[in-house]
């Protein structure tokens, strides 16, 4: 008898991980998700990008679209990335948390802990060669998550250093970065913002 193993490419890799999340009642953002006739943000950009980011959490205009980055801190996120010459369709763009916080509260610890095995598995899906953080809940799981739990400090400190570690077999430099939305609230951080994303090129 002949086994018939399927193996998944990626994008039915991909499209997996979105039906489960989806589904995933056992969230409690799921309820607000639905109660608010909104969506969650799966993530988006090349599935063979080298360079992977995550935010922290969908905010409005991201729940209503489906779409990661597409509101203020976006057009912050799509000014530094032209900044570098990194076309935004090459990389890929996602959250450690998959749905909206109510009134964009930061997520618990709880909340993060429900959505990371997701994050993981698209880590696995993609391979990049560079993981950046966008803010402190994404360095500081990617940080812990890798073995460089010792080498990092609160992101005022970190941002804009690089850490190598292995995932699986492969080397991947860590590079935590500022949240865009700092240049939102403050137009004078965007230089430093954008000496920082120079350690992506
Ligand atoms: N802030 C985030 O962390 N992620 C988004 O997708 C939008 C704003």
């Amino acid at each position: 008898m002949l086994f018939k193993i399927k193996i998944m490419n990626k994008k039915e890799e991909m499209d997996k991980i979105e039906k489960e999340i989806l589904n995933l009642k056992k969230s409690p953002l799921y309820k607000e998700r639905i109660l608010n006739k909104m969506l969650p943000v799966i993530g988006e950009g090349s599935l063979n990008a080298k360079i992977f980011f995550i935010g922290e959490a969908p905010g409005k205009k991201e729940s209503e679209t489906g779409k990661p980055f597409c509101g203020a801190s976006g057009k912050i996120l799509d000014e530094l990335l032209d900044y570098i010459k990194l076309d935004r369709k090459k990389v890929y763009v996602t959250n450690i948390v998959k749905d909206r916080p109510p009134k964009n509260r930061d997520p618990k610890p709880e909340e993060i802990e429900i959505y990371v095995p997701f994050l993981d598995k698209q880590i696995e899906i993609i391979k990049p060669k560079i993981i950046a953080t966008l803010g402190r809940f994404s360095m500081e799981y990617i940080m812990n998550r890798y073995g460089l739990s010792k080498e990092y400090d609160v992101i005022s400190k970190t941002h804009g250093k690089v850490f190598s570690t292995k995932i699986g077999k492969h080397n991947v430099t860590i590079a935590p970065l500022y949240h865009p939305a700092v240049a939102v609230y403050n137009r004078n951080k965007l230089p430093e913002l954008k000496k920082d994303f120079k350690v992506l090129k």
